[in-house]
């Protein structure tokens, strides 16, 4: 949906909030507001109760007896808005700080590792008045994991040690945004807020502002920072969601004795009643240089802060219509003058006191020429609201779309439902915590009336962001360097806008057709049948159909993969099917939005092996849209000036790769050095001389000629039902596009090259964007299959969490750093990625260090602790997904990826619980040590070029990889061998076969020649 991503709003009805109580208990010691009528979902099965303890900490307890993961978040109303003026970051390494140590467990990294060993995960946020913590675990190891997480709040420690090693990781961080455009765009517009304004700070931090400054101006940020925790750090601010497969009074039990000592300090939450865009900083006309070749406009109005009228949710009303993408839209209008591609409209959240309004576009060529009758566009669309009045109707629909949502919502990860939940528990009424949201009870037509009075010329900030304005921006924002220049709008051109008028092509919506009306499950047709099975098999396509039995919402999920050998040919076909489909979603949008508001969404992407075709949501109407994405299909014309666009906005993403992060480079190039095709960047954007919509308009038709289609129907659907999608699909391609079947032999995937046993090999390339330097080093172990699978999975369990303690926490290598599988054309081997302002060659011999050691940790490693990796990874690998389309997604890859196996994670799990721990010390001996026989190391290296980075000349003559003090020696190793031509490099190699189906199945009639 292009409304800004604004919470979900939804509505109950009257009744049932009428029906609230409150009961003030009085049977609980520590507890001084209970309330067990919190509004929930008809088909949420989980209960719930909330508390406000004596401490005034608001709570949240969320009870499934059947959860295969626990989960808590903790949120304080503290943010970094309130860094102190002199400690710019603070609030945000306080953050990283609570994770490493507390009196009761001092040891840094005992609660990562106590979560890795339970098959847990954690992480946290710092926003401008929030900061949220957050975990999940298996739900047996629930209460030590809360106990661990609640010391966080009660008597972290603030090592000296762990303060001046992980100023790095935050340092680590900001190198990493540093070259993002959206966190410089982000800065910028703190940078031209009010001096005076909170809003203005810098939020992330780095090592200038909370060690180098700090330590001149004689400020101790260790103190800085125990004073930080001690003012803010108070129950009355905090709130805390929980949710485990205990009863409510067993959660409430563990919850009262971890979380009633918090110490409440009475503090205030800040709000901020001014706004940051006072008087002097509107009227304001700002012109950006980006770091990658985009082009957008930003338009901005202040506005209160929205939050408390939720149950009108004005701004939500006005995303509604001025995101909205069908006939006669603001969009569609600017679309067909040839100016923008999209458009992203509504509230934006600011802190307590203030938001934003917003109007986001992307520009093209000729808009960046037209930015004043954008602008105009988007008050003539103002003004039409403002002449039609309030629409009833429209509250109505977006008050029904929102109910339905909030009743049939797809059940969340408890991580990220916890998560969400704690920071709402600021926000609503204890009893509306999970429906406050979603409500839409009050139609107030003067509140949308209120929003509406800001959002005028007076009111307007503008920023224009484009390569092209690089001579005239002229200023430089100081903690991201991005170039820029802010000036006075003229009066001549507010003058034009308050005299904008009106615009006889921009119309209010009209209503919404694909709102589902039937929401009834069909019967179970099959019981006992828990994995998808081949419904239909003809020469041209195969139909597997799974009917859902488990999450019973009126919903389904289709996929279809047009297969086609011309899909990935040369890059000359690559580029053509690219923007067969990117022309094909441009001119589907006026019709398919409305489907997309109505919880019916299709997408259509071009991959390596053709297209594929995603349709998911309520199944009710869901045939209607697949009959018109189809018709479309078969029947497509090339739009020549759309075509002239795009085709600009894919050569300009092609050109950004160079912008992309080391992370990511270095991901790329494994992926081109041991895949048996693979295009580069600039070979896609040397064939797009040849991209012409002649060319394009003579490939539809062939590419549509010879196609082998697989299909895939999960949810609420019958045989009948999905057998009817599968002939629409084919209906359309036979008797429009004339499609024939493929050959059998036509049907082979991409295989995977193998490295030759004791290589060493390293891959160099260049980045000079981005001052951080990247590496990959990848151990080649193989074919997939079930045991060589749960001998990896397990490997990577152990060394998951000493990778992150040792190479980040300890040695301070970079803020990216990722130890585990990859997995790619039916191989698959052991992983390190590094990000960091070391110069790689560092980093790989570091990894190497840490390699050896582990395999001497693995030696010594207790019985109990492997049987507690062995149980964590089973716990990790047996957590259903919470959504049906997620599952789908999973039984999906089984399907493109020819491996077939449904049931894999049974299967696996099975088999995982026969593995020893010799088993695992043979894996590492055979594939992964110094010393092994069948090590196949692939090293990518990506060393920047940028001016201080570790590849700059002028910084660093030959980097060393001697290790600095007091680190471990790493092993002896052979001469690596460097990779030069990439293709000679791959001629040298051999394939590693495809895989063959788990359970195979009968090809039938399919070679008919
Ligand atoms: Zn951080």
């Amino acid at each position: 949906m292009r409304r800004l991503p604004l919470q979900d709003l939804a509505y109950i009805p009257y009744s049932s909030l009428s029906s609230l109580f409150w009961s003030l208990s009085t049977a609980s010691m520590g507890v001084k507001e209970q309330v067990d009528s919190v509004v929930k979902s008809e088909e949420d099965l989980r209960q719930y109760r909330a508390l406000v303890l004596e401490n005034n900490l608001k709570v949240l307890l969320i009870s499934d007896p059947k959860t295969d993961k626990s989960a808590a978040a903790l949120d304080v109303h503290i943010g970094s808005m309130s860094d102190p003026r002199e400690l710019p970051g603070l609030a945000h390494f306080c953050e990283h700080m609570l994770f490493m140590g507390t009196e009761k467990y001092p040891c840094e990294n005992e609660y990562n590792k106590y979560l890795a060993e339970h098959g847990g995960s954690s992480n946290a946020y710092t926003a401008a008045d929030h900061t949220n913590y957050y975990f999940d675990v298996a739900p047996e190891a629930f209460p030590g994991a809360l106990d661990r997480f609640a010391q966080f709040f009660l008597t972290p420690l603030f090592t000296e040690s762990a303060v001046d090693r992980e100023v790095n990781a935050v340092n680590s961080e900001h190198e990493k945004n540093l070259q993002n455009d959206y966190w410089r765009l982000t800065q910028l517009e703190k940078a031209t807020a009010d001096p005076n304004h909170d809003f203005s700070k810098f939020n992330t931090g780095n090592k200038e502002t909370l060690d180098a400054i700090p330590k001149e101006k004689g400020i101790n940020v260790r103190d800085a920072l125990l004073d930080f925790h001690k003012k803010w750090y108070s129950s009355n601010i905090m709130a805390l969601s929980v949710l485990g497969k205990e009863s409510l009074e067993e959660l409430q039990a563990m919850v009262l004795e971890l979380f009633s000592e918090v110490e409440n300090k009475n503090v205030t939450v800040p709000e901020w009643k001014s706004h940051p865009f006072g008087p002097e900083q509107c009227r304001k006309y700002g012109q950006v240089v980006p770091v990658k070749d985009i082009r957008n406009l930003y338009i901005t109005f202040p506005i209160p802060d929205l939050h408390p009228h939720y149950k009108t949710a004005p701004g939500h009303y006005l995303g509604h219509l001025i995101g909205h993408e069908g006939p006669g839209s603001l969009l569609s209008y600017l679309k067909g003058c040839g100016w923008v591609n999209s458009l992203v409209g509504g509230q934006k959240s600011g802190a307590k006191g203030f938001a934003f309004f917003v109007v986001n576009v992307d520009l093209t060529e000729e808009g960046i020429e037209h930015v004043q009758d954008i602008v105009t566009a988007v008050f003539q669309y103002l003004n039409l609201l403002r002449r039609e009045g309030s629409q009833e109707w429209v509250f109505e629909e977006c008050k029904d779309l929102s109910a339905m949502t909030f009743r049939f919502k797809d059940k969340e990860r408890p991580q990220s439902y916890t998560c969400a939940l704690a920071e709402q528990l600021h926000y609503y009424p204890l009893e509306e915590v999970l429906c406050g949201g979603y409500l839409l009870s009050e139609y107030q037509p003067h509140l949308i009336d209120m929003v509406l009075t800001h959002l005028l010329p007076i009111n307007i900030r503008i920023a224009v962001v484009g390569k092209a304005l690089a001579e005239k921006a002229t200023d430089v924002e100081k903690w991201y360097g991005t170039q820029y220049k802010m000036d006075d709008i003229e009066p001549e051109r507010l003058e034009e806008w308050e005299k904008a008028g009106f615009n006889e092509l921009l119309k209010l919506p009209t209503k919404n057709e694909f709102v589902p009306t039937n929401f009834e499950l069909f019967k179970d047709e099959k019981k006992g049948n828990t994995l998808p099975e081949m419904i239909s098999e003809s020469p041209l396509a195969r139909v597997w159909f799974k009917q859902d039995d488990e999450f019973k919402l009126p919903k389904s999920v289709v996929y279809a993969e047009l297969f086609s050998p011309l899909a990935y040919l040369d890059p000359h076909h690559t580029n053509l099917l690219h923007m067969f489909a990117q022309l094909f979603r441009d001119a589907l949008t006026e019709y398919t939005y409305a489907a997309e508001l109505a919880g019916l969404v299709y997408s259509l992407s071009n991959t390596k092996y053709g297209l594929t075709l995603n349709v998911k949501g309520y199944n009710d109407k869901q045939h209607v849209l697949l009959e018109k994405v189809m018709e479309r299909m078969t029947s497509f014309t090339v739009d020549p000036k759309r075509f002239e666009i795009l085709k600009d906005a894919y050569v300009r993403a092609l050109r950004n790769f160079r912008a992309d992060q080391p992370h990511q480079h270095v991901v790329f190039y494994t992926s081109l050095l041991l895949a048996e095709h693979g295009w580069t960047k600039e070979e896609l954007l040397n064939a797009t001389s040849e991209l012409t919509v002649e060319a394009l308009e003579a490939f539809i038709p062939r590419f549509l000629s010879n196609l082998h289609i697989e299909m895939l129907v999960h949810g609420n659907a019958t045989r009948d039902s999905a057998m009817h999608m599968s002939t629409i699909i084919q209906k359309h391609l036979t008797e429009k596009a004339h499609t024939k079947p493929l050959l059998n032999s036509q049907l082979t995937r991409q295989r995977e090259y193998q490295l030759k046993d004791g290589s060493s090999l390293v891959y160099q390339a260049e980045n000079a964007v981005h001052r951080d330097s990247a590496i990959e080093t990848f151990f080649q172990c193989g074919m997939q299959g079930t045991h060589q699978n749960m001998l990896l999975e397990l490997l990577c369990q152990i060394f998951a969490e000493p990778a992150f303690d040792e190479l980040r926490t300890k040695e301070q290598l970079g803020y990216i750093v990722w130890c585990g599988v990859r997995r790619a054309n039916g191989t698959q081997g052991l992983r390190i990625i590094v990000q960091g302002d070391r110069h790689p060659q560092y980093l790989d011999s570091r990894i190497e260090a840490f390699l050896h050691k582990m395999g001497e940790r693995l030696d010594s490693i207790s019985d109990e602790e492997f049987m507690r990796h062995r149980d964590a990874l089973a716990s990790r690998r047996l957590e259903r997904p919470k959504k049906l389309a997620h599952l789908t997604s999973i039984w999906w890859a089984e399907i493109t990826s020819n491996q077939y196996n449904f049931d894999r994670d049974t299967i696996e799990v099975a088999h995982l619980k026969t593995l020893t721990k010799q088993n695992v010390v043979d894996f590492y001996k055979a594939c992964i040590a110094s010393f092994a026989e069948e090590r196949k190391k692939l090293s990518v290296q990506v060393v920047s070029v940028s001016p201080g980075g570790a590849g700059d000349v002028e910084r660093s003559g030959e980097p060393s990889t001697q290790p600095d003090d007091g680190l471990s020696q790493p092993p002896p190793l052979p001469e690596a061998e460097h990779i030069s031509d990439i293709s000679e490099f791959k001629q040298g190699l051999p394939l590693y076969p495809l895989m063959r189906p788990f359970t195979p199945f009968t090809k039938t009639s399919k070679s008919k020649l």
